[in-house]
């Protein structure tokens, strides 16, 4: 995924929540973002908020969001609570403040993003704007009545602005592997690809653990990223 794709599913989702740190206390709150570039993904605040002091003492920010956002009233064949296909995304990173000459700059080169940036600051003069110019995070594409393709997940991870995406999903030890199939037999999430040892399709997986109980030799370990 690219930062036009992440800009695309975050303007899917529209309201998102963002976590800040100020002193080591989480504060979480809904924004919009307002855009995005290949120097990273947009949003706006104010200066006298106390959103702003957070990102400005300490630019750390975690933001993630669900589309749809409802959870589907009725159950599924299996009694269970139905969720119509979705997506999920998270992403944790580092915001800065934009510089108004940035914005100046941008919108003079046809940016329509930073020129409503612009628009915005000349009807509240207290708007800021800021950028996430680094990050990674997980496109989290759930289907779990299998209505659209034959496994529950597909989780795309990505990064930006100088970060490295980790690999998802629990792994299988080839030198502990017997080949049982117990772990096969236990995953509901089409996840576990057969051979002489077996592996695991870490996209598929949903880090649920069940293979893990079921091996029978500790041959799988937990994912140890994100
Ligand atoms: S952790 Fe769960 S989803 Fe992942 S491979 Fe094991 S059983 Fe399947
Ligand atoms: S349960 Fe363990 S030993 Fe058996 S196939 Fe899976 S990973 Fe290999």
């Amino acid at each position: 995924m690219n930062l036009n794709d992440v800009y695309s599913a975050l303007s899917k989702i529209g309201s998102l929540t963002i976590t800040t740190l100020d002193e080591g206390t989480m504060h979480s709150r809904i924004i919009s973002i307002c855009g995005g570039d290949d120097d990273g993904i947009y949003f706006l605040t104010m200066d006298v908020k106390p959103f702003y002091r957070q990102l400005k003492s300490n630019p750390q920010i975690s933001i993630c969001g669900i589309y749809p956002s409802g959870r589907k009233e009725g159950k599924n064949a299996a009694g269970q609570p139905y969720w119509p296909p979705g997506f999920m995304l998270r992403i944790t990173g580092e915001a800065r403040e934009v510089s108004n000459a940035e914005i100046h700059d941008k919108a003079a080169a046809g940016s329509e993003l930073h020129q409503y940036s612009q628009d915005e600051a000349a009807r509240y003069p207290a708007m800021k704007l800021f950028c996430m110019f680094k990050g990674k995070g997980e496109l989290f594409d759930y289907d779990f009545e299998l209505e659209n393709r034959d496994h529950k997940l597909l989780r795309k991870r990505f990064a930006f602005g100088g970060e490295t995406a980790g690999a998802a999903g629990t792994r299988i030890d080839p030198d502990k592997c017997v080949a049982c199939g117990e772990c096969s037999e236990a995953c509901t999430f089409n996840a576990i690809v057969e051979g002489d040892v077996y592996q695991v399709l870490g996209e598929r997986c949903d880090e649920c653990g069940s293979c893990i109980i079921a091996c029978p030799v500790e041959a799988i370990e937990c994912s140890k990223t994100m």
